[in-house]
């Protein structure tokens, strides 16, 4: 249909639009857009807007003149409600096709860029009236009178800007000219920072760029320098209505997915090793380069752990100078620059969630002068009461992000590892050699729970680094994380091994025992008491020697604060939550209740110890310190290794290293502890509804202790645990769950009893997760993974073992990444299973080819019940063909073809599935571009239908008096 059709048959609608609600600001805003692509000029503007005539006089104004204008300027005015339309008022709507970019030259006189920038220039100049006003009346482009007619208070704020705007426009180029220039000072120029600033901006720039260039991790193992190795990370964003985008590592600070314009804090969450600290080091590098982040002039850089160390309390002004970047010159001046402008000032914070003390709101203050204990200082940086307009990006697991933070941030960004392709990527660059490269590849390839486990960079990096251990393969391929971290272990052994060959006899744990009990003991004191930094005379008191130190699973910290002393740290907190686990596993003397008191859900007083020995990091001013929950996914991650360390697997390797009475009791007691934590979680399973499904919505320990589960590699634990699970449906939605979560769940999720609905939408299972749930996949009737990122191979896989699993009833892929590639599947899958009943395809990228494809097995199927095509592109083509298909079945109850691009050709295809089917009940067809012909012949085909219920038509090519009178002729249709 024509544009020029579409504003004659939608006239009611458009104008109902434009009018809602009363405001003139949507028209006003499609008059400034219209201006600015020349649709309009000024006379049109001028017979429309008159200022004593009603609102819809104007909208019917302005839908006269364009009409009158051609289809182009139609079209282009389609092309402008579409942009200022909220998204719940274009329902039903149609924009006819997406027109060209309206391109121009930029214009040459300052009246008409006041014009083609109309609209921007609303938006900028609402909070600056009475700045432009100023200038203007002082330059004498406006008298006090104009001013005043501007600024009637009749006029919204927007309003007041185009009043302005007109204004300035009649006065003629001068008072345009000098507008712009006013703005261009007031917008795009930084203020002209003196030297002392300048000064501190390059100082900053220097260290932070030395600091961020190579990766901290590699300290003594090989240099890399982050440029050579970074990989991009796979970064979401979910925003207020639930939808998922993709982010660049430029829009981690850009506007998509804002939930709260007030709030300055973005937050980048991500489980341990997801590379978030990588990221943000990432950032730091592009910021000191000038190559991202540009309007940042000064960029402070914080690490939570080392702010733990601080005892003393601080000012703002000495926590940046101390802390980051002592100015040379003129402090107070620099600190009064920063004062005054925030908005050229970033703090980065990361790893909140080791910081000693949550977040709290509590504690109201202030003063950027006044000395505070560092946790007020932070969290009221955080909130914006100090230091408003400053931008703060955190890092942090999610575990540790609570409600009461959530509401002072601007947005959340997931980093959920590396992106597809990272893996490969990661890999090549870690090997200089092109052929090695390829083996570490291939060895991956054949192992897909160890490619599983890449996804988390942390993992990667250690696989890449264990390449020989692994393509040796003496110990069998790992499969847990225990074993990934048991090799990392012998591998920094080996290194410092004095064979010539670097090959470490069988006993080599034996022979490191008590380098690995000295580290283990700091490791586990240290995430008793929150502390990842330990000072040299730590290092002495627990008995770490030089040559310790020296194996390399302590790297010095690397910080910009002014300090004496050096400090350690472990390579990253995974290891050191896996040394801790050596102490509690190797430990003679452990105290026995320690394993108990990790596997429990609310840690407390881990160790008293570790208050004890380790006191200098617990903040005694900090109250309540033993009952916060931030170090809970530590202790989760060290409870997963004594899981895996107590594994039968293992035995030989622990033979010599821990009596196997003691170790075989300790065992024992992770297991009881797994059973009685799983059964506390089935018993919160509520009691199901009458008429509805016993289900189970998992906590966030479910998943964890699966994990455990896993690690000890023992099918009798699983099986006694699952033979106690007894519901119909199991929800994991929105639970962190990737190729990693999907290995354990599937290990043990197959000894269930009786079949489940396996809920796992909006996680990052991807194909290499699919491919590990495939073991449980007979034991699953539904599978649901709306927004899981999976692709055509991902489902080939699926479908592979699905055609074979006599339960597999269902599957629900909403969202995903799924082209016409993975319907000859689904299509194999109807044709050889008569007992599936519902598939659901909406939002992927399916055309009518796929459409045709899938209509191939459709019309071999005799079981489906409810078919969902939502948001796909297969048009009148693909729709004729899921008709044909569909129309011998005797099973149909549910179609979804909205949002495809029908016609009334497709309508029509279906009016004969109508008209023949005995089962069909509900048909939705909104969203699409049906005209009345087509409506017509659903209507007669629904004359000799009785089973069809609703018809859903909204938003297709018709006016509303088609609708009216089209309902009239059928109840059921729905408009
Ligand atoms: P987190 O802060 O989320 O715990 P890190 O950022 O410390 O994780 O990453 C752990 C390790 O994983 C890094 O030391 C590095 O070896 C590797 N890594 C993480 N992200 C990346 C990346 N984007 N590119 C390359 N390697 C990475």
């Amino acid at each position: 249909m024509s544009t020029h059709q579409l504003i004659l048959k939608q006239r009611a609608e458009l104008l109902s639009v434009l009018c809602g609600g009363g405001s003139a600001e949507p028209l006003d805003c499609v008059l400034d857009l219209l201006l600015a692509w020349e649709v309009l000029v000024w006379e049109d503007y001028l017979s429309i807007h008159v200022a004593e005539k009603a609102l819809s006089y104007k909208v019917r104004q302005l839908l006269d003149v364009v009409y009158d204008k051609g289809e182009d300027a139609c079209s282009l005015l389609l092309a402008a409600m579409n942009q200022v339309l909220p998204e719940e008022q274009k329902a039903g709507l149609c924009f006819g096709k997406e027109c060209a970019e309206v391109g121009k030259n930029r214009p040459d006189t300052a009246t008409l860029t006041l014009l083609a920038d109309r609209p921007v220039l609303v938006r900028k100049l609402r909070d600056n009236i009475d700045g432009a006003l100023k200038v203007l009346l002082t330059t004498g482009c406006f008298t006090i009178k104009d001013c005043d007619v501007v600024q009637l208070p009749v006029y919204t704020p927007s309003q007041q800007v185009r009043r302005l705007l007109d204004q300035v426009r009649f006065k003629g180029e001068t008072a345009a000219k000098t507008l712009l220039q006013y703005l261009e000072q007031t917008e795009t120029t930084r203020p002209n920072p003196e030297d002392k600033e300048n000064h501190l901006s390059k100082k900053l720039q220097s260290s932070v760029a030395a600091q961020s260039h190579s990766l901290s991790t590699y300290g003594g193992t090989g240099h890399f320098s982050l440029d050579d190795i970074y990989t991009d990370g796979l970064l979401e964003v979910i925003d207020g209505s639930g939808e998922t985008t993709t982010l660049g590592l430029e829009d981690v600070v850009g506007p998509v997915g804002t939930l709260n314009e007030d709030a300055d804090t973005f937050l980048v969450s991500g489980e341990a090793g997801s590379g978030k600290s990588i990221l943000l080091q990432r950032l730091h590098l592009l910021w000191a380069r000038e190559a991202l982040l540009t309007n940042t002039f000064l960029l402070f850089p914080f690490s939570c752990r080392k702010l733990n160390a601080e005892p003393r309390e601080l000012s703002l002004k000495e926590l940046l100078f101390l802390h980051c970047c002592w100015p040379d010159r003129g402090q107070d001046e620099v600190f009064q620059f920063i004062l005054d402008h925030p908005n050229l000032v970033l703090f980065t914070f990361d790893g909140l969630d080791e910081f000693k003390q949550g977040f709290t709101d509590e504690e109201r203050h202030c003063c950027p002068t006044k000395q505070v204990p560092i946790p007020v200082l932070l969290f009221n940086l955080l909130q914006g009461t100090l230091m408003k307009g400053v931008m703060k990006v955190v890092t942090s697991r999610p575990q540790a992000v609570g409600q009461s933070l959530k509401h002072y941030l601007r947005k959340e960004v997931l980093l959920k590892g590396f992106a597809p392709g990272g893996i490969d990527c990661f890999v090549r660059k870690h090997h200089s050699d092109p052929a090695m490269a390829r083996r570490v590849l291939e060895s991956l390839q054949a192992n897909t729970v160890l490619l599983s486990l890449c996804h988390i960079p942390v993992f990667c990096w250690i696989v890449t680094k264990c390449h020989l251990e692994l393509l040796g393969g003496q110990d069998g391929i790992p499969q847990t994380i225990t074993d990934v971290y048991l090799l990392v272990l012998q591998h920094f052994f080996q290194r410092k091994s004095s064979q010539p060959q670097g090959v470490l006899g069988k006993a080599w744990l034996e022979e490191h025992l008590d380098t690995v009990l000295k580290l283990g003991q700091l490791a586990l004191e240290g995430l008793g008491a929150s502390c990842y930094v330990f000072s040299g005379y730590e290092l002495q008191r627990i008995g770490l020697t030089e040559q310790d130190v020296s194996m390399g699973f302590l790297i010095y910290c690397n910080d910009l604060s002014v300090t004496d002393c050096k400090r350690y740290e472990f390579l990253h907190i995974t290891l050191q939550c896996f040394f801790a686990a050596l102490y509690v596993v190797l430990n003679r003397n452990s105290d026995r209740s320690v394993i108990y008191r990790l596997f429990q859900p609310q840690y407390k007083q881990l160790s008293g110890l570790s208050q004890r020995c380790l006191g200098h990091c617990i903040d005694s001013s900090v109250e309540g310190w033993e009952s916060r929950v931030t170090e809970t996914p530590n202790l989760q991650i060290t409870a997963q290794f004594v899981s895996g360390l107590l594994s039968q697997r293992h035995h030989n390797l622990l033979l010599d290293c821990c009596p196997t009475a003691v170790r075989e009791r300790k065992a024992k007691q992770v297991v009881k502890s797994l059973s009685k934590s799983m059964q506390r979680h089935f018993k919160s399973i509520p009691r199901p509804v009458e008429g509805e499904k016993k289900s189970m919505h998992a906590m966030p320990s479910f998943v964890w202790l699966i994990k455990c589960i896993y690690e000890m590699q023992d099918s009798s634990i699983a099986q006694d645990t699952m033979a106690k699970l007894d519901v119909e449906h199991l929800k994991l939605t929105y639970c962190n769950i990737g190729p990693v979560e999907c290995t354990a769940l599937a290990y043990v999720l197959k000894y269930l009893r009786n079949p489940v609905g396996l809920q796992l939408d909006h996680n990052s299972v991807g194909d290499v997760g699919v491919e590990q749930l495939l073991p449980c996949l007979h034991i699953c009737h539904s599978l649901y993974l709306r927004n899981n990122n999976i692709s055509d191979e991902g489902i080939r896989k699926l479908l592979e073992k699905g055609m074979k699993c006599e339960r597999f009833q269902k599957i629900a892929l909403f969202n995903n990444n799924l082209t016409d590639a993975c319907t000859q599947h689904f299509a194999w899958l109807l044709k050889s299973k008569q007992n599936f009943l519902s598939l659901r395809l909406g939002n992927n990228n399916i055309t009518s080819q796929g459409a045709e494809q899938l209509a191939e097995g459709l019309s071999y199927n005799q079981s489906l019940q409810f078919l969902g095509f939502w948001g796909n592109k297969i048009g009148d083509r693909g729709a004729e063909a899921l008709a044909d298909a569909l129309k011998n079945s005797t099973t149909l109850i549910w179609l979804s073809l909205v949002d495809n691009g029908v016609g009334s050709a497709g309508a029509c295809a279906l009016a004969k599935l109508i008209s023949q089917s005995k089962t069909l009940e509900e048909l939705w067809l909104n969203k699409n571009s049906i005209s009345r012909e087509g409506v017509e012949c659903l209507i007669e085909a629904l004359k000799m239908n009785s089973s069809v219920k609703e018809v859903w038509l909204r938003g297709n090519n018709l006016s509303p008096e088609e609708e009216e009178e089209l309902s009239k002729q059928e109840s059921r249709l729905t408009f």
